[in-house]
């Protein structure tokens, strides 16, 4: 195996992948370093196709709490069934993900997993809503990063004690919040369901109005600092004994010192071109956005027992939520967004809301692992190549901290912290 721990001067050829939050802020930071740097990508910055466009923007240091939790596979078979739930698995996707599936499900099983997998999260989230704001005014869009807090919602306050490990998690990983009674949700999120009497505000939460034109506002940033953006797909890889030597796309070859593959779902089929195994698996989500709701909560809610947020948008209301398992390339099945929908109705039933032809509906593919960390580190086999990718749901907030990591290893400054995200412990693992 060649030694991946060569350092790379300032000034190297970098070239990053993928167009999304995370390779352009990955760029951004590269950039400022002093590397020349090029990104590459299918889709232009800010494009609907990437998954960076159409999140629910939450920046939230309370999102240290894992997606795989102690019992979670309890809950599973009843959100299948339910055919309103937030979770849908095709059958015709199960050969493909069992064992993934599997380790998923397990990787979060005891309390000392999942307490491993929130302190491995924190330093993503933790400080992400500073990260994101200053970001957010040097590419001179500071309105997109909106530091109002985040609400959860629940029914009672017995369902909110059943999530206690959850909150415990966050008080262990410094997260801040108060809980609200009923009179307090009202005031907080007028036109909320009589059927939610207690609730959490996070205030050091924060979201972001428009994450597509965020990225969009990234790049354009990244741009006037130097980075040179081209449009490509990326086919292939020229390496030489072991060293990363150039990148292909059908029409072009750039050579460069170095490769970021910052390409989402994209990264796996790239890993495999170079031999690494990048074991994601969509979780699709959807979301749908209503343009002219008036009186829409002025801050972020997710709605805990309908598994969906609520974010002011921008451009409107965007309600965000389902994980759905498809054979890759499925066309996306839009029944998912309009339970989304539906569950906006049931949330906040004051809200006129029109029928599914009047929102907007869109579907993203989250690029998740089976132990709910980030790939973020060096190819194990490739010289010269480096992963950011993998954030399953969390990759907008996660990005600016990923950009960081990924600047210190391109330069060769040890990372020590980051050794749970690196790509080399799926080396023996099989999709
Ligand atoms: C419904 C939903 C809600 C979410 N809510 C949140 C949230 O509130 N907060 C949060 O932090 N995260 C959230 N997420 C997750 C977040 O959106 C993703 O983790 C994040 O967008 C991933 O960013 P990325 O840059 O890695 O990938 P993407 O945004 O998908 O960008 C990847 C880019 O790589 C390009 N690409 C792929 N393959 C190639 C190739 N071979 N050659 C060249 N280019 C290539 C693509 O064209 C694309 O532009 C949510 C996701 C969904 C679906």
């Amino acid at each position: 195996m060649p030694d991946t721990s060569t350092s790379v001067a300032h000034g190297s050829r970098q070239v990053v992948i993928g167009a999304g939050a995370v390779g352009v802020t990955t760029a951004l930071h590269l950039r400022r370093q002093g590397h020349d740097v090029t990104l590459l990508s299918t889709d232009a910055p800010g494009s609907e196709n990437a998954t960076s466009y159409g999140n629910a923007g939450w920046l939230s240091p309370g999102s240290v709490v894992p997606i795989s939790m102690p019992g979670m596979w309890k809950k599973v078979p009843g959100y299948l069934l339910d055919a309103r739930g937030p979770l849908r698995l095709r059958p015709s996707s199960l050969p493909h993900i069992w064992l993934w599936l599997l380790r998923f499900v397990a990787c979060g099983a005891t309390p000392a997993r999942a307490r491993a997998i929130a302190s491995a999260l924190r330093p993503f989230l933790a400080d992400a809503p500073d990260r994101h704001a200053t970001l957010a005014a040097e590419a001179g869009v500071p309105d997109l990063i909106q530091r109002k807090g985040l609400v959860i919602v629940y029914p009672d306050e017995a369902a909110y004690e059943a999530d206690a490990f959850g909150w415990q998690l966050r008080r262990e990983n410094g997260v801040r919040w108060q809980t609200l009674d009923r009179a307090a949700l009202e005031a907080a999120c007028p036109g909320l369901g009589p059927q939610y009497a207690f609730g959490a505000l996070l205030p050091d939460g924060a979201h972001c109005a428009d994450p597509g034109g965020y990225v969009a506002a990234l790049a354009t940033l990244a741009r006037e600092q130097g980075v040179r953006f081209a449009t490509g797909h990326v086919d292939g890889f020229v390496v030489e004994t072991g060293q990363v030597r150039a990148i292909r796309t059908p029409g072009d070859i750039v050579d460069c010192d170095g490769v970021v593959v910052a390409a989402g779902m994209g990264s796996r089929s790239l890993g495999a071109m170079l031999g690494d195994t990048i074991p994601l698996v969509s979780e699709r989500g959807y979301h749908v956005q209503l343009p002219d709701v008036a009186d829409e909560p002025a801050i972020p809610v997710m709605m805990s027992d309908l598994k969906f947020g609520i974010t002011p948008m921008k451009g409107g209301l965007r309600a965000a939520g389902q994980v759905e398992f498809a054979p890759d390339g499925a066309p996306p099945d839009w029944r998912r967004a309009r339970i989304l929908l539906d569950c906006l109705r049931e949330g906040m039933p004051l809200m006129k809301i029109g029928g599914f032809r009047t929102v907007r509906h869109w579907m993203g593919n989250r690029p998740s692992t089976p132990d709910c960390l980030p790939v973020i580190g060096p190819s194990p086999r490739v010289r010269g190549v480096f992963y950011a990718t993998g954030h399953g749901h969390l990759g907008l907030v996660s990005a600016p901290w990923t950009a960081e990591l990924i600047g210190r290893m391109v330069t060769g400054v040890p990372v020590p912290e980051a050794a749970c995200y690196d790509p080399a412990r799926f080396l023996r693992f099989r999709l």
